[in-house]
């Protein structure tokens, strides 16, 4: 079966197994197609980039990440065949995200073939499942750019932003007892409760709202014995956050509930902050134009946004978001193959609005 080169790549990339720290054989394949098509792939660890510079003015990045999350164990099939059985490619990684690295590739070869007379830097990168060695480290050495596309499976959504995430653990101390004589005790796991009730406050959790903060607790431990009062109880807190409830109000919302009931905070991760990319900026309006939809929304979870932040940057890819990290992940060619068209849209649509002017 004749095959457009970008699922050429993709049966490639995905028939090399690439959890998170396995990238290197993946990269290369990466590297030797691209060289292949006449571009110049440069390897950054496990990372790999090309340039197309055409010009003075600003360059747009296009980025997915090659690293997959484990197997799991109910997949029915061999997770790295790369099968193509009707229009669907079969294998771990080919909707997360490697269908996105192919069609970015299908993207520059596109633009190329068409002379897009702009400046393009491609990278398929390391590590975002598990943060590391991929865009986090790189993000600020790759050549530089002005604008920012990443590839995740969101069926060509436009999320022009990304929900920041604190995790906390909050210990809470009480006064052991016999369970028969519990006023002579303090029992932690019943503060708990009360604690759980005052930091679901009517501002979080608004239900189908991803623009919205949410607080969930994740995790209880308490107790030692069914006959005992308990002394301590610890819960885990996932705390998503938004531009207008950041991650320094949602720490100050959790320091003031539990102080309040003498509970102690643990800060676990604050690293990622939310972040927003204007409507009015180029990028969303180019994205807007190239889908035609004028709907902007916001990546549901923490992806490799967050470390292009500085720049305007979106996140968009073919694929579903249901199928990532599942057994039997496949992706549609018809997908991988209109989202090399979306980018490439994308960039001429861009290229339109941030080229200088003569
Ligand atoms: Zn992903």
């Amino acid at each position: 079966m004749p095959h457009d080169p970008c699922i050429d790549l993709l049966q490639r990339l995905v028939r090399s197994p690439s959890i998170s720290g396995n990238e290197a054989e993946a990269v290369q394949i990466y590297a030797d197609f691209a060289q292949h098509h006449g571009f110049t792939p440069h390897i950054d660890g496990r990372n790999v980039y090309f340039l197309w510079h055409q010009t003075e003015g600003p360059t747009l990045l296009l980025n997915s990440h090659l690293d997959t999350v484990r197997a799991s164990t109910t997949w029915t099939r061999d997770p790295w065949d790369g099968a193509i059985e009707e229009d669907r490619l079969h294998g771990l990684g080919a909707n997360d995200a490697k269908g996105s690295v192919a069609a970015q590739f299908g993207a520059a070869l596109t633009l190329r073939d068409q002379g897009f007379p702009g400046n393009l830097l491609v990278c398929a990168s390391c590590d975002e499942e598990t943060g590391g060695e991929g865009m986090e480290r790189i993000a600020h050495t790759l050549p530089t750019y002005h604008a920012a596309l990443i590839g995740e499976p969101n069926n060509f959504a436009i999320a022009a932003g990304q929900r920041g995430l604190v995790k906390t653990r909050i210990h809470l101390s009480g006064q052991r007892a016999h369970a028969s004589r519990p006023w002579q005790g303090r029992n932690a796991i019943h503060q708990s409760t009360q604690l759980i009730e005052n930091l679901l406050t009517p501002d979080l959790n608004i239900p189908g709202d991803l623009t919205k903060a949410t607080l969930q607790v994740t995790l209880i431990e308490g107790g030692t014995q069914s006959n005992v009062v308990p002394d301590h109880c610890t819960i885990t807190l996932d705390c998503r956050t938004t531009p207008e409830f950041n991650n320094e109000r949602m720490l100050e919302h959790i320091h003031n509930t539990a102080t309040a009931l003498n509970a102690r905070v643990e800060v676990i991760s604050q690293r990622f902050k939310p972040c927003q990319t204007p409507p009015t900026s180029a990028l969303v309006q180019a994205a807007q134009a190239a889908t035609m939809s004028q709907s902007v929304t916001v990546f549901p979870s923490v992806c490799d946004l967050f470390w292009v932040a500085h720049v305007p940057s979106l996140v968009m890819g073919p694929g579903q978001p249901e199928r990532s990290h599942q057994a039997d992940e496949f992706i549609l060619i018809p997908e991988v193959l209109r989202g090399a068209q979306t980018y490439a849209a994308i960039a001429q649509a861009w290229w339109e609005r941030v080229q200088p002017t003569p």
